[in-house]
């Protein structure tokens, strides 16, 4: 492998997409956001009116979905058949939404190539629940990022606020259970760690100082500094 992949895992709100962002702008990596992938295509079920209970139903509109991602200045967009969705993808119901169609199988054999191929061509900080273990078994870095539920919960109410997304701390702390119980109970590729991630808990810790120690574990694993 020629490229440098850095795998990011960890429940909701832990901080995975400013982090990665914040590190790649350093470095002139791409960030890819693999939960704007599952989010499109729950956005496409509800779309076409499939409920959350019913969300089987997606598998058979698969061969409908084209997904692309574009990134102009480091940030990506997601494209669906032809639309970019970015601005559609981040209610609370596409979330809830998202962790439904992440637990089908078929949806995530779905995404695994367009995931793998940016890894292949690029050098990535890719974000989700499964990259260490199952999209880039090969990272050379990977991490597993998690903060309690608390301060998650209180940076994800702070995101949706500030994109005047109308909720409660409380709605969004149990979503965020909910979630976090399906992503990682599920059969198919659970939010776990990979046996060679390196935890960290950035409850208390400034996006500067977990940066750092990304570079600290990347020049240890790769034996120079990036
Ligand atoms: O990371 P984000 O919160 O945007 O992800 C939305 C949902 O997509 C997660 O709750 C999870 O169910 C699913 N997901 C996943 N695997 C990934 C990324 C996200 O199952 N690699």
């Amino acid at each position: 492998m020629n490229n440098i992949n850095i795998a990011i895992d960890g429940p909701s709100g832990a901080g995975k997409s400013t982090l990665a962002k914040a590190f790649a702008k350093k470095h002139g990596f791409i960030y890819v956001d693999t939960g704007a992938l599952y989010r499109s295509i729950g956005l496409y079920a509800q779309r076409c009116g499939i409920d959350i209970p019913s969300v089987k139903a997606i598998i058979a509109r698969l061969p409908e979905i084209k997904l692309e991602l574009c990134f102009i200045d480091g940030n990506q967009s997601v494209i669906l058949n032809g639309e970019n969705v970015n601005s559609y993808i981040r209610t609370p119901e596409i979330s809830m939404y998202a962790s439904a169609v992440s637990a089908l199988p078929e949806v995530r054999s779905f995404l695994l190539d367009l995931q793998r191929d940016i890894a292949a061509k690029n050098n990535v900080i890719m974000d989700g629940r499964d990259i260490g273990t199952v999209i880039l078994p090969n990272a050379q870095i990977k991490i597993f990022l998690s903060a309690s539920a608390s301060a998650r919960a209180k940076r994800r109410y702070d995101e949706l606020c500030e994109k005047g997304i109308e909720t409660s701390y409380e709605d969004v702390l149990k979503d965020m259970e909910i979630r976090d119980r399906n992503d990682s109970t599920r059969e198919t590729a659970p939010a776990v760690p990979a046996h060679d991630a390196v935890f960290i808990d950035n409850s208390s810790e400034s996006v500067e100082e977990t940066v750092l120690k990304i570079e600290n574990i990347a020049k240890e694993k790769l034996g120079y500094a990036i």
